[in-house]
């Protein structure tokens, strides 16, 4: 029997909220509408059209993170752990969900040349070597592969040939995977980070708009740590962990922006993933769902084995302080209440 049970849903699946410091127009405006409790995990979010007597929604998370937060208080409490659970052979998934321009991309990527602003995805390269590099008696393969959902298509942000499609496979000895998506082999931190470098040109190549593209497309960096090390019985035991970091679209609705034809049915897609992934947490956090429909997405049957049984996964939800984006923040903050 297997000395390990199974976490429980509180364990294995933590939500956070961000928010962003005010831009220059915001900070003029002084109309800041959200209230944020570091030590109880709250924050409270006011209309500023409503009448007067209109209480504001408060909403409590697992840690909230105020304007001046630095990214290494991010990483040190709320992904570190993930990282460590991965490096003893877990999967584990973070995901940076919000509208466009709060701070998605600043907080997994940050600002390469700055230590103080390197993000999450940086900072678990970091984290992964080091602790390598003090272990003894393991050998270690790295491997990374990074990866774009557009529209339901998967494009390898690895391959020359990066307008490539790519088809979801499954079978019964490694579950769901990516066919022909490339791995790469990497031996310390600096090798990692190249590699994201080289994904992130690749994002942007045959698109006129790289803003655009980026706010309605999914990005994941997958880094999947193999260990193997001798046990008493003189073989070798392998474990296996895989860490996916995922920039999400942007969560603003689509259909307010008055698309059409092409544009609306692209504007369906980004959403209905995003609801896809919502719905498949909530059925993972509530434990008494069933059934979980990863099938519903493409993001989500590709995730499917880092999310739920001993998976953990980070909702890491991101917010701008201003009155003009009210209608958006609200709508994050309860897609991500619904994630606990
Ligand atoms: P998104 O990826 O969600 O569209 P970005 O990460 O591009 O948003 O952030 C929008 C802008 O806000 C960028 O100029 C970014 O540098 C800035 N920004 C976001 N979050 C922070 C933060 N926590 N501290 C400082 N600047 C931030
Ligand atoms: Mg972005």
């Amino acid at each position: 029997l297997s000395k390990m049970s199974k976490m429980k849903p509180s364990e294995s699946v933590r939500v956070v909220v961000r928010c962003r410091p005010p831009n220059r127009r915001e900070t003029a405006d002084r109309e800041n509408i959200l209230e944020l409790d570091g030590k109880l995990g709250r924050i409270s979010i006011r209309n500023p059209n409503a009448a007067a007597d209109d209480p504001q929604k408060t909403f409590t998370f697992d840690s909230v993170y105020d304007c001046d937060s630095r990214q290494m208080d991010v990483y040190d409490d709320t992904v570190g752990p993930l990282v460590e659970s991965v490096l003893r052979g877990f999967n584990g998934t973070i995901f940076a969900y919000g509208q466009t321009g709060t701070g998605k991309t600043y907080t997994m990527q940050g600002v390469s040349d700055d230590s103080e602003r390197r993000g999450i995805v940086p900072n678990s390269f970091e984290h992964i070597f080091t602790r390598i590099s003090r272990t003894q008696n393991q050998k270690y393969l790295v491997r990374a592969s990074y990866l774009e959902i557009y529209q339901e298509d998967i494009r390898d942000l690895l391959c020359k040939d990066n307008g490539k499609k790519l088809e979801l496979k499954e079978n019964p000895d490694c579950g769901v995977y990516v066919r022909n998506l490339s791995s790469v082999v990497t031996k310390n931190a600096s090798e990692l980070e190249h590699v994201m470098n080289m994904g992130n040109q690749s994002r942007s190549v045959g698109f006129t708009n790289m803003n655009e593209h980026s706010s309605r497309s999914h990005a994941i960096f997958v880094v999947t740590v193999e260990c193997s090390e001798a046990g008493a019985d003189g073989e070798d035991h392998i474990r296996v962990g895989k860490l996916n970091m995922v920039d999400l679209a942007g969560s603003e609705r689509q259909s307010k922006t008055g698309a059409k034809g092409k544009r609306l049915k692209e504007a369906a897609k980004i959403n209905l993933s995003l609801s896809a992934l919502g719905n498949v947490i909530s059925a993972l956090v509530d434990g008494r769902s069933t059934h979980v429909p990863y099938r519903d997405s493409k993001l989500t049957r590709l995730l499917q084995d880092s999310l739920g049984g001993n998976a953990k996964t980070v909702m890491l939800a991101t917010v701008g302080p201003s009155a003009r984006h009210h209608d958006e923040t609200l709508t994050t903050l309860r897609y991500a209440s619904r994630a606990k």
